[in-house]
Order: structure tokens, then sequence, then C-alpha cells
């Protein structure tokens, strides 16, 4: 039997913004999943894992996934149509890992994601805007929340750049 075979979803508007087009899918499980994460934690990048919790998000696409022992969370869905494929295609997942979880190496880690100050210190910090960010301080903030790439940044792709840019990568940015 599949680790997940039923569930309840419902879409919601952010707290914040209550008329917003943009949901957030939760779904209820009827089944403790706290024994898949670690191994879903092994099958994603960058996913910050809770064990104590337990707790798992991970962002993919437009995406945030947040998986916990009796629930799955999603943001940024436009429709109940996209909130149905989403969540099918995540449990079909949850449960193709679960399946062949005597092949994967579960994984108790997680991801720390830089400092603003951190990233902030090895931009040009110049605050010349060709990101579209305002300041070099908000891109920094934007690079870690995976809202913009270092890419974006014009002047850190130039040679003079090049050591800062490499120490950018090694944080995993
Ligand atoms: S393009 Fe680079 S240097 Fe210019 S504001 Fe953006 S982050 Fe700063």
């Amino acid at each position: 039997m599949a680790l997940i075979d039923d569930y309840d979803m419902e879409l919601s508007t952010p707290e914040c913004d209550l008329e917003s087009s943009i949901y957030r899918a939760t779904v209820r499980l009827h089944a403790d999943i706290s024994d898949v994460l670690p191994f879903v934690n092994a099958t994603v990048e960058k996913a910050e894992y809770i064990a104590g919790v337990p707790v798992l998000v991970w962002s993919e696409g437009a995406h945030r996934y947040a998986l916990r022992a009796d629930e799955i969370a999603v943001s940024n869905i436009s429709d109940r149509g996209e909130a149905t494929r989403i969540v099918q295609e995540l449990v079909s997942r949850i449960n193709s890992i679960w399946e062949r979880r005597d092949q994967i190496e579960p994984s108790y880690a997680s991801y720390e994601r830089p400092k603003v100050l951190d990233v902030l210190k090895l931009l040009p910090r110049t605050n010349c805007g060709q990101c579209g960010m305002p300041a070099c301080m908000a891109f920094a903030d934007a690079v870690i929340r995976e809202k913009k790439l270092l890419a974006d940044c014009a002047p850190l792709c130039g040679e003079e750049c090049a050591g800062q840019l490499a120490a950018l990568r090694e944080m995993g940015l």
C-alpha cells in the first residue's frame, strides 16, 4: 500500500494579503510521513530540515514546499487546477521515494542560508541598480531568497570580480 493514499486539500490566500490571487495549497494527510522526510531530503537541493519538529522545506521553480508529519504545503499557486496537479505529482514522488528507500541514503543535514551581510560583502556595492534592485543590500537578500540570480548583477560577472563570484558560488548561491 502507498505511504500516502488519501488526503484532503484546501486553498488559502496569504494572511497578510486576503485579496491575493496567489494561493497556498494545504494538504491534510491521513498518514504520518515523518519517516520519509530524510529520504526526500536526500533527493532535493538546499532543503531546510528540522528533524525534531519534523519539517522539511525547499524551493523548486516558482514554488516552496513544506512537508510535516501529517501535512504538505505548497506556495505560489495560481488556481485549483494547478494545485491539484502539483499536489498529485508531489504525492506520487513521495510515494515513489518511500518505495525506493532501501536504495536511497537518508539525509539528516539542513541547508543553512548564507547571511545577507556575508553576501553583501562580496558584491560590488556600487548600488548601480543594473540588477533591477534599488541597492546591493536588496539584491543580496533577493539572491538568498532565490528571487534573483548572481548573473543578474552584471558588474559581478566582470573579470575583476571573478574571485568574489567564485566565493559566492561556494556559498551555494
Ligand atoms: S547590479 Fe550588482 S552592483 Fe549594481 S546594485 Fe545590483 S547588486 Fe549592486
